[in-house]
């Protein structure tokens, strides 16, 4: 039995779809799901649909019953992630799950994001239950860029802080291929991946790989820290989530968000997905 959580969003839809197209059978795969309304169509597929709600210990170890591999999706608030973290692996230890696979951060060892602090805490919470592990430590989706192609292309501009930091983002897809790969076979456990896509970008390169497929000029404007964040409240942000995503933009200038570890595409047996693809795939649809 594989148990994913978070599978009803973005990732754990791509994981479930990567799962059921390796072979495992419907029925052997579980959604771990805040909202069971939601995987309505998943359940509908075969898959088994069980609550599991980071704020709700209660509904955890129940959904973890039986799990001979679990991936743990990250939550998807940063400031109240901790408490929902401890809650799911204290779970995954109740419940005796046979391996627990989570999907970290780039770095996470080393790197100083803000955003890290969790996935470290939590990496560590997980050590020390004993259970076996793997550590997804993914890197950036390129679809933080594809997803707002449509508004950069309206403003003609980039904003940031990243300088000229180099970024290794990978697509979503890639990332689930990769939790399939670790759900389905026997690799090595107590291993952490450091997983990234297998060319790195500056923004200005973004900028101009956009530019030269859309045939939209658009530029890279780069901004301090500070004035990055004041910039995105201003688009209506909340301060808390601009002050984490300016603060990534530091993180990629200085480096820490990219790796030439080709991890990803070591466990996915395949090249990951280029920026300049995801840009045109996403222009073409
Ligand atoms: P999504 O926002 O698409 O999905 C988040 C998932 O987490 C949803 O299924 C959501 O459930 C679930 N979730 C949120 N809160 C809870 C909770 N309290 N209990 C149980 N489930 C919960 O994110 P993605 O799938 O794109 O990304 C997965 C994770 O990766 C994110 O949660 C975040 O930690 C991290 N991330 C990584 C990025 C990167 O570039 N590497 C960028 C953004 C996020 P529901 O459907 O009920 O809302």
């Amino acid at each position: 039995m594989i148990v994913v959580t978070g599978a009803t969003g973005h990732l754990g839809r791509l994981v479930v779809q990567d799962l059921l197209d390796r072979g495992v059978p419907a029925g052997e795969i579980v959604a771990a799901v805040r909202t069971p309304d939601k995987a309505a169509d998943l359940a509908a597929s075969g898959v088994q649909v069980r609550e599991a709600d980071y704020d709700r210990p209660e509904t955890l170890a129940p959904a973890f019953a039986g799990a001979d591999r679990l991936l743990f999706i990250s939550g998807s608030v940063p400031g109240a992630r901790l408490p929902q973290h401890h809650a799911v692996v204290d779970a995954a230890k109740a419940a005796g799950v046979g391996l627990i696979a989570y999907t970290s951060i780039l770095k996470a060892d080393t790197t100083t994001m803000l955003l890290a602090a969790d996935h470290r805490a939590t990496e560590a919470r997980i050590r020390e239950t004993g259970l076996p592990h793997v550590f997804l430590r993914n890197g950036w989706y390129l679809e933080n860029y594809t997803e707002r192609l449509t508004d950069t292309l309206r403003n003609g501009a980039i904003l940031g802080a990243a300088g000229d930091g180099r970024l290794a983002a990978a697509a979503r897809a890639d990332y689930a291929a990769a939790a399939g790969a670790v759900l389905t076979s026997d690799g090595p456990v107590n291993v952490a991946y450091e997983l990234a896509g297998d060319e790195s970008f500056t923004m200005a390169e973004l900028a101009a790989q956009i530019t030269e497929h859309s045939g939209t000029p658009v530029t890279y404007r780069d901004l301090p820290v500070d004035e990055y964040a004041t910039t995105l409240t201003g688009f209506g942000l909340p301060p808390e989530a601009a002050t984490v995503i300016a603060d990534a933009d530091a993180g990629i200038a200085r480096g820490e968000l990219t790796t030439d570890s080709r991890d990803l595409s070591r466990l996915i047996a395949r090249p990951t997905t280029s920026m300049p693809d995801a840009i045109a795939t996403t222009l073409n649809n």
